[in-house]
């Protein structure tokens, strides 16, 4: 029984209040629209990715031109069919050579659980917390492509000898936001032009079908400059192969009557990819050692909020020692919608090592101007960033004092209250990006930093305020009030009273 992403209904949508699973077709060509609804956020990312993925391998556009007439206008059911034509095998999730992201003959000795696909369900210690008991125990036709897809693109590998994905272990998505769905596609789909811009060798490349079709050898050495736009896309990293479908049961992850996989199997398998295959969804840092350039894709490796992020996100830079690039598709949006506000999707996982921390799936609206000011970006990152080390660094003489002179009172605050700090200033962050004139975005800034000002005196009092009545306390109390008011004084060189 066939199970094919571009003709069966998988992908879940709501639509004024309305829940159900539509095909690619329907979506392309207009026929209904609504917005993804997935129970868990990677999920629904996840499935983001894999809609545009698909879309990207069966229609690549000449030319900004053609892409602008795709964002426009619904696709024809007959256009649809004809791209589909000879991609059909591609996709089937229960083909018997080819299915979707998966190997025919996985020898293993023993099935895996649904769950060990949904990263970060079966892995953590203390997960009950955020995904409900039984989730991944079964799970339909979709949700396994998606969850295929998931791991293979984004999740940290299975650990022990499985490898990651081709842009390591979890890197920072980033897409562009449409008017709906269907426009969201399509701005995360690139043209001919700008495919060939962000890998040179796109045009010879371009007839290359998935590893999970035309596999590699084991022990393979692959240059990344040898993986077209398609076969890098759709990227198999580990040999997976589902176990075959059975009745009609509840799919733990959509929570949908149908049949369902219930396990998989899953075997080790050794190549390498050598250098870094340039994801359309994804930007890339570089850092120049020893006259090498080193390339790698950002990702979340700390708490601090995505904001802080940003900058790498969307924004260029390159000198001598280091550099940063923005993902292929934002870089395409620059040339087009340079003129207009953009809203970004930004997520990934922050991991330690095969063990799933934290999901981040956030949307970023950043003002018209966005795309030739990356000053402004990074100034307002700066500023965000630079009182919360102010508070830091007052919160750290507190606790230890100065050697010989002030008693430390032993109380650290600073991760607390930068977390607190954080959490304070996140929408005002974000209001900050929607809202800042990119071309003079002078008061905007000042008001922004009067603002942070105020976020940190006020923590800080909050923070220090049950240790007031200590006595032992009250010079390391003083000596970080007066550490945090010339670090904020210095912040204002306009002079403005505190
Ligand atoms: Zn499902």
């Amino acid at each position: 029984m066939s199970f094919n992403l571009l003709s069966s209904n998988w992908v879940p949508i709501q639509h004024q209040g309305r829940y159900q699973k539509i095909g690619l077709q329907q979506l392309l060509c207009g026929e209904v629209d609504g917005e993804l609804c997935l129970p868990r956020d990677d999920m629904e990312l996840a499935c983001l990715q894999l809609l545009c993925a698909i879309t990207q391998v069966l229609f690549t556009p000449k030319d900004k031109k053609e892409l602008g007439r795709f964002v426009q206008q619904p696709l024809t059911s007959e256009s649809y069919a004809e791209a589909c034509k000879d991609k059909l095998d591609w996709f089937d999730l229960n083909h018997p050579q080819t299915p979707f992201m998966q190997i025919r003959g996985v020898n293993a000795k023993e099935p895996t659980c649904m769950d060990k696909l949904l990263a970060g369900v079966a892995d953590g210690t203390n997960k009950a917390f955020v995904n409900p008991p039984g989730l991944g125990d079964a799970l339909c036709g979709g949700c396994a492509a998606i969850a295929l897809f998931n791991v293979a693109n984004n999740a940290p590998s299975m650990g022990g000898g499985f490898k990651g994905s081709l842009r390591g272990s979890t890197p920072i998505t980033v897409l562009i936001k449409g008017k709906n769905l269907r426009q969201t596609l399509w701005l995360n789909v690139l043209t001919a032009e700008s495919a060939e811009s962000a890998m040179p060798w796109y045009q010879e490349t371009k007839g290359q079908r998935p590893n999970y079709i035309d596999t590699i050898k084991a022990e393979q050495k692959i240059p990344a400059s040898s993986i077209g736009l398609n076969r890098g896309l759709l990227w198999q990293p580990a040999h997976f192969e589902l176990l075959p479908v059975e009745d009609m049961a509840t799919c733990s992850c959509c929570g949908c009557e149908e049949p369902v996989y219930q396990g998989f199997k899953k075997a080790k398998f050794n190549y390498s990819v050598e250098g870094v295959w340039p994801h359309p969804l994804s930007s890339r840092i570089f850092a120049v050692k020893k006259g090498e350039k080193e390339e790698k894709f950002p990702s979340f490796t700390t708490t601090a909020p995505t904001w802080t992020h940003l900058s790498k996100l969307v924004v260029d830079q390159l000198d001598d020692k280091q550099g940063q690039q923005a993902a292929p598709v934002l870089q395409q949006a620059r040339t087009f919608m340079a003129a207009d506000k953009i809203q970004l999707i930004v997520g990934g996982y922050r991991n330690n090592q095969a063990t799933v921390l934290e999901r981040r799936h956030e949307l970023f609206s950043l003002a018209h101007g966005w795309a030739e000011h990356g000053l402004v970006i990074h100034k307002i990152i700066e500023g965000g960033l630079a009182y919360k080390t102010a508070l830091r660094k007052a919160l750290y003489l507190f606790a230890v004092g100065v050697k010989d002179k002030v008693h430390g009172s032993g109380v650290n605050l600073c991760d607390p209250v930068e977390a607190n700090y954080y959490q304070q200033t996140e929408n005002l962050l974000h209001q900050t990006f929607a809202g800042v004139n990119f071309a003079e975005p002078d008061s905007t800034l000042q008001v922004l930093n009067r603002k942070l000002r105020a976020a940190a005196l006020d923590l800080f009092e909050q923070a220090t305020e049950p240790y007031r009545q200590e006595p032992k306390m009250l010079k390391a109390l003083a000596l970080a009030r007066r550490s945090l008011h010339k670090s904020l004084n210095e912040l204002e060189p306009q002079g403005v009273n505190p």
